[in-house]
């Protein structure tokens, strides 16, 4: 059984993120999607509601399971059972941090592989950080996230107008 993990911050989960995983499950038995609670980054929204917008996105793909975690990704990792990180790949940008992260996590644990999915051409400029702050500006998010992110990111901006 090949099990995967797509760790991350998702905040909030983006068609990016969501392209990534409808890919991934295509070759993997089951793909964890792992929500970083210690995430470096201040977050808008808490790891629960991170993790509660992924499942309701994801639940009607087959193969998926959303879990939170803190700690070292590999030990999460490992207690999953699972031998494979997932990370996406945007731009040559990504590239320089990605594969820092990629050789520090095979040093800390040799038998789990990283692999890479290049981002499709039209989620290549998408982050969660520009829809935040499109979405802060009232600009229309809809091509963007899923349904449940535009709703949650329209009652906090237009929370915050009032
Ligand atoms: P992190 O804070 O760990 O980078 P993110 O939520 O920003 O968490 O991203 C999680 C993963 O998803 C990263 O590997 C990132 O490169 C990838 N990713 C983010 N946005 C996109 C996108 N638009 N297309 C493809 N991959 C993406």
């Amino acid at each position: 059984m090949k099990i995967a993990v797509y760790p991350g911050s998702f905040d909030p989960v983006t068609l990016g993120h969501l392209n990534i995983i409808e890919r991934t499950v295509k070759i993997v038995d089951k793909l964890i999607v792992a929500v970083a609670i210690d995430s470096k980054k201040t977050t808008l929204f808490s790891a629960q509601e991170r993790t509660d917008m992924i499942k309701d996105a994801t639940k009607n793909i087959e193969k998926v399971e959303v879990q939170s975690f803190s700690g070292l990704l590999t030990d999460f990792v490992r207690k999953n059972k699972a031998d494979i990180i997932i990370r996406g790949m945007r731009a040559i940008s990504d590239f320089e941090h990605e594969s820092q992260l990629a050789l520090m996590n095979k040093r800390l644990a040799p038998e789990i592989e990283t692999i890479f999915m290049v981002t499709c051409a039209k989620y290549s400029y998408l982050n969660s950080t520009i829809v935040k702050e499109i979405a802060s500006l009232n600009g229309n998010i809809s091509q963007l996230v899923p349904e449940i992110v535009e709703i949650k990111l329209k009652k906090i901006f237009s929370n915050k107008k009032v």
